[in-house]
């Protein structure tokens, strides 16, 4: 009975290490299946398999918009418009013991963001490679990496058959990229909720503990279209949402100046005076040449710390185009017209003295050494539906992935096998007592 040398903890390192070959590879395998948002179907069904074959009781639905439109979180994602909801479900495996009535919630986004110009790539984006302890590919790190060391996490416990007081769920949403609305928000609002939340997001064995608010919109201003020999007598849109866009761009630095937040800069130094982004990001208007344009319009991104509110800041937005306004006849005859469009979301932080941040805290140093810091705030995660509006404690902890959204992404296989054991840790903690 050579186990009864081993601890419980070392017995679950023990059984995660031999996992490791397997753990590369699927992680490999979900790389090679493209779940770009809104065509994540196949991914999912992958998924699906998996927990099933693990003895899970696995659940699935498409995301149905009318359960979701009145919710105060909720707003049309770009995917939605694009794709619908049809053939892209969500994948919840159950695995319940005993009746503490507890419940631990893993979730994961399985969709991910397209691969770029594939020449600049060194591997196949979707090739899965895996050299020196790396395994590379579009979504390797942003999140599948975090998915497979969920799934390994379950599988170490239920392999060693140690007996669980309460419930796991095991959770592959969509559209996180998107603004996660049919994914983990459809997917708590079907009911999967619970007590506490661990998402591994790449946070490079660091706690996401914040997620920021972020908000796109639209400005519009209209002109008066004239030929351009006598564009004396009309009205140059361009030139007006010109003014809009330096009003955008004062206000930005003004709030880069003012607006700080130690969780984001201690972890990213060089995001200091940066963790708050007004980006003007396209811009468009005219028709012709040599037509006096008779219409522009900007879109942008505002992405800003938790500490204010949507309504706060699209309050500054407004002020600012009024500003704008009062000091141009043509304006203030022609207001611009203002409109969110896509992502719209709150920001949120986690309450970092809740015992279960803590306890997590502690599980991370056991394995790794290395107390996580408090990271976060400058991307809008998942994790903000789990607190703002369900209330459960839900931290960001996952691998150490490189280049995310970018060229030749990769994720530390080490650190996907450290997760793993943090995970497994803290279902045998919270889940025994
Ligand atoms: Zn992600």
């Amino acid at each position: 009975m050579p186990n009864l040398y081993y601890s419980l903890s070392e017995r679950i390192f023990k059984k995660i290490d031999e996992n490791r070959d397997q753990i590369a590879k699927l992680v490999s395998q979900l790389v090679q299946i493209p779940s770009i948002t809104g065509q994540e179907g196949d991914a999912q069904e992958f998924i699906k398999e998996k927990l099933t074959e693990m003895g899970l009781k696995v659940e699935t639905f498409e995301p149905n918009v009318n359960e979701l439109k009145d919710h105060p979180s909720f707003f049309e994602t770009a995917s939605y418009k694009k794709f619908g909801y049809s053939k892209r479900p969500n994948v919840i495996g159950i695995w319940e013991e005993g009746n503490s009535g507890k419940t631990l919630i893993l979730n994961g986004h399985i969709d991910v963001v397209p691969s770029g110009p594939k020449e600049e790539w060194r591997y196949d984006p979707w090739g899965g490679e895996i050299s020196n302890g790396k395994i590379y590919g579009r979504g390797s790190g942003d999140m599948k990496g975090g998915i497979v060391a969920m799934i390994y996490a379950v599988k170490a416990i239920q392999e060693l058959e140690i007996p669980i007081n309460g419930k796991v769920l095991v959770e592959s949403t969509i559209e996180e990229e998107d603004g996660g609305i049919g994914g983990a928000l459809a997917t708590l609002l079907r009911g999967y909720t619970g007590n506490f939340s661990i998402n591994p997001e790449p946070s490079g064995l660091d706690f996401y503990v914040a997620s920021a608010g972020v908000l796109y919109f639209k400005i519009r201003v209209k002109g008066r279209p004239a030929h351009a020999k006598e564009a004396h007598k009309g009205v140059n849109a361009i030139d007006k949402i010109w003014l809009i866009y330096k009003a955008l761009k004062e206000l930005n630095e003004e709030r880069q100046r003012r607006i700080v937040f130690p969780p984001a800069e201690e972890c990213e130094p060089d995001v200091k005076g940066h963790v708050t982004t007004l980006n003007i990001g396209m811009i468009s208007g005219g028709d012709w040449p040599s037509t006096v344009p008779a219409w522009a319009e900007i879109m942008c991104r505002i992405g800003w710390p938790p500490g204010e509110s949507i309504r706060e800041i699209e309050s500054q937005i407004l002020d600012r185009l009024k500003e704008v306004s009062r000091r141009d006849p043509w304006l203030r005859e022609n207001p611009p017209e203002y409109c969110t469009i896509g992502w719209r979301a709150e920001p949120s932080m986690v309450n970092t003295s809740d015992p279960f941040v803590s306890k997590l805290s502690d599980l991370a140093f056991k394995v790794t050494g290395r107390r996580p810091r408090f990271c976060g705030g400058t991307a809008g995660l998942d994790t903000r539906f789990f607190i703002n509006d369900f209330n459960i404690p839900s931290v960001g902890y996952g691998p150490i992935a490189h280049n995310i959204h970018g060229i030749n992404e990769f994720v530390e296989l080490d650190s996907v096998i450290q997760v793993a054991k943090v995970i497994a840790l803290a279902i045998v903690e919270l889940l025994t007592e």
